[in-house]
């Protein structure tokens, strides 16, 4: 069977914005524009495409990643020959904070990305953060410029922020004809025409002569554009220092490599909800962004041995699959989405999970469309699809061939820092409720579920209240469960700042066979953490714990040194200040004495339970909370009472700066203070300031406020 689209015409794109930008406006008319979708349907009225979850559509907000499948051929190509058809598989990322694993993880699956930006604001806070995330993955881009349509539109400002807040390689492709209401078209500064879009949903592309009045302007960025996209080639530099004419295709190709290699970012412009503008980006993903075959070969390591393996866009080389997607479809059931980085796949077959170690049956293989599902086969290199039939495959595991096993490099997922309870409202539920979180935390390595040891109810972990509540309607929504949820709360960590030891006996003589369990612990900070004072922020502190054994001379048998590990890390997960989970600490059992008849495993876990508990009080033990980075943008007049606020939530203000007519703040505040702030800071700045936040280190909690916090445990 031969694949039906060579490579090189395959796009794997992702639509990147910041939320609100008009990224599911701008995918919606990319599927009208592809042919997809024939019907189309406004945001406002809750029928977006690529919404997939009613909640989604409430909210306003793109949350899950699905890849979508579309065809594009050139608007300047011929379109009877079939050659100039290009397959496009979307992968769609989130657009809110609190989902950046998300986005990452859409990042690291997909080619090239077009960043939709809203052409009032500009660069916002969260374009930022994405911005950056798309440099780590080395993430080809081109820009659009969306809703020139709106009132206090600019093209220019909006261009302007680019080059100031996110890269000097951006540089214009067009202009637009006319801004805000007067907003027309489009100019192509490479081809030097205007573009205008008519007919129905603006499908029909005209071409004509610039208008008059824009004449001189785009000469001047003409030239402009010609000079930057030469600046990459050494010999069309050389031909365009001596006059020489450099043909469009050159100039193409040129831009091509640059785009790829990061060095050029086109920006384009338009309106998506005006239907202006849009098919030339997809004109553009195909000129500019990379195939399969132009990026680099995917790295990984031998599960066994540990050598790295590279696997290249091959149909030829060993299957090499990436799962970065698990999604509950109401007709098939569960879908994993995965990219085929090397080799074929076919329906059927089985492959191998570098994780787990078995081998699973992939049932059928779909190729998801915006409002169709289609079986395929087989799929190839440099493909996404769809595969249903997988039960023990979580996201971000690697399927392979067994004969040729690879770990693809995991992606890097940040621990959750709030927690809520959840109680199942009758019995039938508790079993629903099970299998629900079950598959949520399945699908979202940054959702984790944990029973509380005291109480055994159920606590819920994410990344922030939203991912919480995002959580807890889809379990209420798709499987229909019904639950009581309490209030989020910050994941508190516990750690101690000092080294102390302690001894512990545990005796019983209670007629027959007594208990005997005699141990001596040391703990200290783990090396990382030594130097409290100075918390070095970038410590991503998580369940870090060494046991160390330097017992001598059999003070000790071999056989109860598991226990004793076992009781200290009980008593870890129990904490000594006010309950929380203990990190960073490095135990040492280092003498201790046993009885010949009475010593038993439990004796010695209880015994070594209780010294840790002794020690790690002694070991000045203290609270750790989640401290998060936190942008605010304001109108100036603001700023005074909006950084009064943040102090007044133990912030730290480390820096501000100018964002076009409004002013950034950039501080640090404590997770358990930002509850609710978006209220606050509504109503302080007459609804014109916005924020983002994320995870940045774990700090002590200073002493007062620890009070507060141990006294409500008790
Ligand atoms: P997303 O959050 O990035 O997916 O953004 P949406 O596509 O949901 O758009 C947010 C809002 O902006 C919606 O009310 C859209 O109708 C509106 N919008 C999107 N594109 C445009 C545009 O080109 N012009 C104008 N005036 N509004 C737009």
């Amino acid at each position: 069977m031969q694949r039906d689209y060579p490579l090189e015409r395959v796009r794997n794109i992702g639509i990147i914005a910041h939320i609100d930008a008009g990224k599911t406006t701008t995918s919606e008319r990319v599927l009208f524009y592809t042919g997809v979708s024939h019907k189309i349907g406004e945001v406002h009225e809750g029928t977006a495409i690529m919404d997939w979850m009613e909640q989604e559509q409430e909210r306003g907000i793109t949350i899950t990643s699905a890849a979508t499948t579309a065809f594009w051929t050139p608007t300047y190509a011929d379109h009877s020959n079939t050659e100039a058809k290009h397959r496009f598989n979307i992968i769609d990322t989130p657009g809110h904070v609190d989902f950046t694993v998300e986005v990452e993880r859409s990042l690291k699956v997909l080619d090239g990305g077009v960043v939709v930006f809203d052409g009032v604001a500009g660069v916002e806070p969260q374009s930022e953060t994405v911005w950056r995330q798309a440099d780590k993955y080395h993430v080809p881009r081109i820009c659009f410029i969306n809703k020139l349509d709106r009132t206090g539109a600019s093209f220019e400002h909006s261009y302007k922020t680019i080059l100031d807040r996110l890269t000097k390689s951006a540089v214009r492709f067009q202009i637009p004809i006319g801004e805000e209401e007067k907003h027309e078209g489009v100019i192509d500064l490479l081809r030097m025409k205007a573009y205008y879009f008519e007919g129905d949903m603006g499908s029909k592309v005209v071409e004509k002569e610039i208008p008059e009045y824009l004449k001189a302007d785009a000469e001047k960025f003409h030239a402009e554009l010609i000079e930057k996209i030469v600046e990459n080639d050494e010999q069309a530099m050389n031909d365009f220092l001596e006059g020489k004419e450099i043909p469009l295709e050159q100039l193409k190709a040129i831009t091509r490599k640059a785009v790829i290699g990061n060095t050029l970012v086109p920006v384009f412009t338009g309106s998506a909800l005006k239907n202006k503008g849009v098919q030339l980006v997809l004109d553009a993903v195909v000129d500019y962004l990379p195939s399969p075959l132009d990026i680099p070969p995917v790295k990984g390591v031998d599960p066994k041995t540990g050598e790295e393996i590279v696997r290249h866009a091959s149909d030829d080389e060993p299957f090499t699959a990436l799962a970065f997607k698990l999604q509950t479809d109401p007709f098939v059931g569960q879908l994993t989405y995965f990219r085929v980085y090397s080799g074929t796949l076919e329906a059927g077959s089985y492959v191998y999970n570098a994780r787990t170690g078995d081998r699973e049956r992939i049932g059928r293989i779909l190729r998801m469309h915006a409002n169709e599902r289609e079986e395929v086969k087989k799929v190839y290199a440099g493909e996404i699809a769809a595969a249903i039939g997988l039960k023990n495959t979580v996201t971000s595991d690697t399927l392979c061939d067994d004969e040729h096993p690879i770990t693809l490099e995991a992606i890097d997922f940040p621990e959750p820092v709030v927690s809520l309870k959840i109680e199942p409202k009758t019995k039938a539920d508790q079993e629903k409720m099970g299998m629900a979180l079950n598959r949520l935390s399945a699908e979202d390595p940054t959702f984790k579920v944990t029973s509380d040891p005291e109480t055994s109810e159920t606590v819920i972990w994410g990344m922030g209240e939203l991912h919480l509540e995002v959580l807890v309607d889809r379990m209420k929504r798709e499987f229909g469960v019904g639950a009581n949820v309490g209030k989020p709360q910050v994941a508190y960590r516990e750690t101690i700042t000092n080294e102390a030891s302690a001894e512990t006996k545990y005796v019983k003589q209670t007629g027959g066979r007594g208990q005997y369990g005699h141990v001596k612990i040391r703990v200290k900070p783990m090396d990382k953490n030594v130097d409290v004072e100075d918390l070095p922020k970038s410590v991503k502190r998580s369940e870090g714990f060494e046991f160390v054994n330097s017992i001598k001379g059999g003070a000790i048998p071999q056989e109860y040194i598991p226990a004793v590990e076992k009781g200290i890390k009980e008593a870890m997960a129990k904490g000594v200040v006010a309950g929380f989970p203990m990190v960073d600490i490095s135990a040492d059992l280092y003498d201790g004495s046993f009885h010949e008849v009475d010593s038993s495993e439990i004796a010695f876990k209880i015994a070594a339970s209780m010294s840790f508990q002794d020690a790690a009080k002694k070991a000045r033990a203290v609270l750790l909370e989640p401290v998060m980075k936190v942008e605010v943008v304001t109108p100036e007049q603001f700023m005074g009472d909006v950084t009064g606020n943040l102090s007044s939530r133990r912030g730290q203000v480390e820096g501000m700066e100018e964002r076009g007519m409004s002013k950034a703040i950039k501080a640090t505040v404590p997770l358990s203070e930002m509850f609710g702030y978006i209220t606050t800071l509504r109503s302080m700045t007459e609804g014109r300031a916005s924020f983002t936040m994320e995870f940045s280190h774990y700090a002590i909690v200073p002493q007062n406020v620890a009070e507060t916090i141990i006294a409500s445990r008790k």
